[in-house]
This record gives C-alpha cells, structure tokens and sequence, in this order.
C-alpha cells in the first residue's frame, strides 16, 4: 500500500481525505436529461436539494453523480447541493453509451485526444471539478463510439490517476470491460462496474470480482424488475467469495419519476432509508460499514498517475 497517505477523492468543493467521506451512495445522479427517457429530465436545483437533504437526513455524508457530458451534467449545479445540504458530492465527466447521443451529436466528432483533453480539462478546473470519468457500454458490445471514449478515458486516467466509472447494459460484458481498460493502462482497482444486478449471476461477478475491479449493485427499489431480497443473496454470494472489500452500492435514481420532489417514488433516500438497514439486520453491521463506509473511500479515490501519455505531455 505505498502511497496510501497520497490518495485523495475530488469533490465538487475541493480534495479530502478518503476517510473523510462516510456513509456514501455510490451512485446517484441529480441532474440528468437524455433523449431516450422523454419525460423523465431531471434539471431542478430546488428538487435535487430535496431530494439530496432526504439522503442526508437518511444517513448518508456522501453522494457520487454518474452524469457525463451532454446529458444534463451541471457542476454547479451539484456544486449548489453540496453547499446546501453539507454532503460530499463527487461529480463526473465523461460520456455514456452510444444510444444517448444522437448521430449529429458534436461529441461524437471529438478526437481520442480532444476527449481526453476535455475530460482532463473537467478533472483538474476549479470550478468545480469532476472526481471520477463515467463511461458506457452497450449490450455485449463496444461500439466504435464506445471505444473512442474508452481510449480517451484511459489516456486521462494515466494522466491523472482518476477512477473511471462504467455503464454495463444489463450488466453484461463486465469482465471484458476490465480486460479491455487493462489493456489500455487503467488498473481494475480504478475500475467500477455499475449495474451487475441487471445479470444476477454471483458465480459471473466472482470472476469478474477476481480481477480486483469493484463491483457496484445499483438497483435497490426496482420492484419491477427484481426484488431486494435478489441483491441482498448477491451481496451475500460475494461476501461468501471473499469480495467484500469490492463491493459498492447505489441507488442509479436516473429518473424524475423515481424522485419523490418530482412527484415519484420511492426517491434517492431508498438506499439508505430502506435498504441499508436491512442489509444490517440480515448480513450485520459489518459488512454495511465495508460497503456504504469503507469501500466506497477507496473505489472512488486517485490512484497513482502513470507516466503521462506522450500525445497528452505537451
Ligand atoms: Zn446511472
């Protein structure tokens, strides 16, 4: 663990010092608006504040914003949350998959290097800045779009030392992404895969768990789909794997009608209004504290810079 006492997790107001971040969601976003959820936009501040002093009076210290660039994104905006309410805001930069960006989409014509000269630019600005690089896969597959910013996220990972965040479809193709963002100079432990619930495979998250990334269950409250029961018996799986130590969770409320400011339900606080302790009274405090307290201060902090990209040093 050289270099333990560098790390640094980048919040919307400054660096802290990873053991300052406590209970933390994991991911969340506050503002987010794209074309594939009509009627679903999210870009009020009065209702983001709502819905984050909710979190906060739930438990939480910590909230990490999965929203790249050009689907709502609001440094600021997050910047105001944190101020309001006294939580630790992580925000992103970034770009998610291809299907919500449109084919004329300025982003899509950017270079490798001027994606990665912008998501640098985000990481290391003031005002205020991005603490992780979320990026998206599509189901099964990278598409050409995809793998740009894959490459792009990688060169400002080297750069910086920034833990990149990805979008699985579905929860597939996790154990490619890690393989891939390998190959491309980012470590697993700077890697978080979002969404492994949407496959509720444990033998599947173990090998992907084996390679060191962590592993994010993000779907608490989505009754539609799953209950709670299914993502307590994957935290247990792993745990019983020996992956304790890389397990996150979030709650991914993406949607105004799942945010109880916008008139839906059951809002951003589920996490740890209702999830959190339950997962105390049937799994123990302990492995609660690795999951919403330790891990996250870990997952979501700076690693060491590699030597800087030739085509980013000038
Ligand atoms: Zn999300």
């Amino acid at each position: 663990m050289a270099d333990a006492t560098m790390t640094f997790v980048r919040t919307v107001r400054g660096d802290i010092e990873p053991a300052r971040l406590g209970p933390t969601d994991a991911h969340e976003h506050l503002f987010f608006v794209t074309p594939l959820q009509p009627g679903d936009e999210m870009a009020d501040l009065g209702r983001a504040i709502e819905e984050a002093r909710a979190l906060v009076d739930a438990g939480a210290t910590a909230l990490v914003d999965w929203t790249p660039l050009g689907l709502g994104r609001s440094p600021d905006g997050l910047l105001q949350v944190s101020l309001a309410t006294g939580l630790h805001v992580v925000g992103a930069t970034g770009v998610h998959r291809d299907a919500h960006y449109p084919a004329d989409h300025p982003l899509r014509a950017q270079t490798e290097e001027a994606l990665a000269l912008r998501f640098v630019a985000d990481i290391v600005t003031e005002n205020p800045p991005a603490g992780v690089i979320k990026i998206g896969a599509s189901y099964h597959r990278l598409q050409p779009f995809e793998q740009k910013v894959f490459a792009s996220a990688a060169l400002a990972h080297r750069e910086t030392g920034v833990p990149i965040c990805v979008h699985t479809e579905l929860g597939t193709m996790g154990l490619r992404i890690v393989e891939h963002l390998a190959g491309l100079g980012v470590p697993p432990a700077s890697v978080v895969l979002a969404h492994l619930d949407r496959n509720p495979d444990p033998g599947e998250h173990a090998e992907t768990a084996a390679t060191g990334a962590w592993i994010q269950l993000d779907g608490p409250g989505r009754t539609k789909y799953w209950p709670d029961s299914t993502i307590l018996r994957l935290i247990s799986d792993l745990a019983g794997s020996g992956f304790s130590e890389q397990l996150l969770l979030g709650g991914d409320t993406g949607r105004s009608t799942v945010m109880r400011s916008y008139g839906g339900g059951p809002g951003l606080d589920y996490v740890f209004a209702r999830f959190k302790p339950r997962l105390e009274r049937e799994l123990g405090a302990g492995l609660s504290r690795l999951i919403f307290v330790d891990n996250p201060a870990r997952a979501v902090a700076f690693g060491p810079r590699s030597p800087a990209p030739a085509s980013l040093a000038t």
